[in-house]
């Protein structure tokens, strides 16, 4: 059996994905209501009791707003600086897991965690890795550009779930006042549909495995799935670099279908 991902959620309004194994289930984020969580694990023949484990990318609402509440249920795993943050806007936690070095990384059930850092402007924000039985899912978003050190974390993934937040073109033309355009696009804002294309193609040039590329925290305002899609397919295929890659999306108001890692 293998590794398995969906998410739920994707986006500004609110982000939340499952990683899971036959025996493992970890949350990543918890940016939807507990309801909304309880429907899609019964779709998946879970309930919250199954899940081991929250990892939390950083302190922003769209990550993190109903993280104290789900926290009653499940051990949450955050960086101390995440934590503090979270602490100080929200409420503490409830059950807090205990690791003692987090960017070594730690193990849930069945499942290898490994953070990695990310370019973004949140208290120490980042992105995850999961391994399990030689399989390995990848998470990387808001993100302002790429950087070298999530590059390397996540080359060798056989999914990846990518940031594809933004046409260049629509966000400077579009209903944004500056300043949130100019944070959107700064070094720790968001990643753009032709930046993630880059990065794709990066990846794809060192790894041929790349089994599933999903597209999410694509902007509402400044975005269209369709053009992030395009960008990207177009992309890899000009540089010869598709492959067997499936390239889907994970959008803000409705589940992915299951992927097989
Ligand atoms: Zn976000
Ligand atoms: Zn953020």
């Amino acid at each position: 059996m293998s590794l398995k991902f969906i998410s739920f959620a994707s986006g500004s309004s609110g982000n939340c994905s499952l990683v899971f194994t036959e025996n493992t289930a970890i949350l990543i984020d918890a940016g939807i209501t507990l309801r909304r969580l309880q429907d899609e694990l019964k779709k998946l023949n879970l309930t919250i009791n199954d899940v081991g484990g929250i990892v939390v990318t950083h302190e922003h609402s769209d990550h993190v707003k109903n993280l104290c509440l789900f926290s009653k249920y499940i051990p949450v795993y955050c960086h101390p600086y995440t934590h503090i943050e979270i602490f100080n806007k929200y409420n503490d936690v409830d059950k807090l897991a205990n690791v003692e070095d987090y960017m070594e990384g730690f193990t849930i059930g069945d499942i290898d965690v490994k953070p990695f850092e990310t370019p973004h402007d949140a208290n120490y924000p980042l992105g995850y890795s999961f391994v399990s039985q030689g399989r390995k899912f990848s998470l990387a978003t808001d993100m302002g550009v790429i950087e070298n050190n999530v590059f390397e974390a996540i080359k060798d993934s056989n999914a990846i779930l990518l940031e594809s937040n933004h046409d260049v073109k629509m966000l400077k033309s579009g209903p944004y006042p500056q300043w949130l355009k100019n944070r959107v696009i700064g070094k720790r804002g968001h990643l753009s549909n032709t930046d993630c294309a880059r990065l794709a193609c990066m990846i794809k040039e060192q790894n041929s495995d790349l089994k599933e590329l999903i597209l999410g925290h694509i902007s509402k305002e400044n975005n269209i799935p369709m053009l992030a899609l395009e960008t990207v397919k177009s992309t890899l295929s000009k540089e010869g670099l598709l492959g067997d890659t499936i390239i889907s999306l994970a959008l803000q108001g409705e589940s992915t279908r299951v992927y097989n890692v």
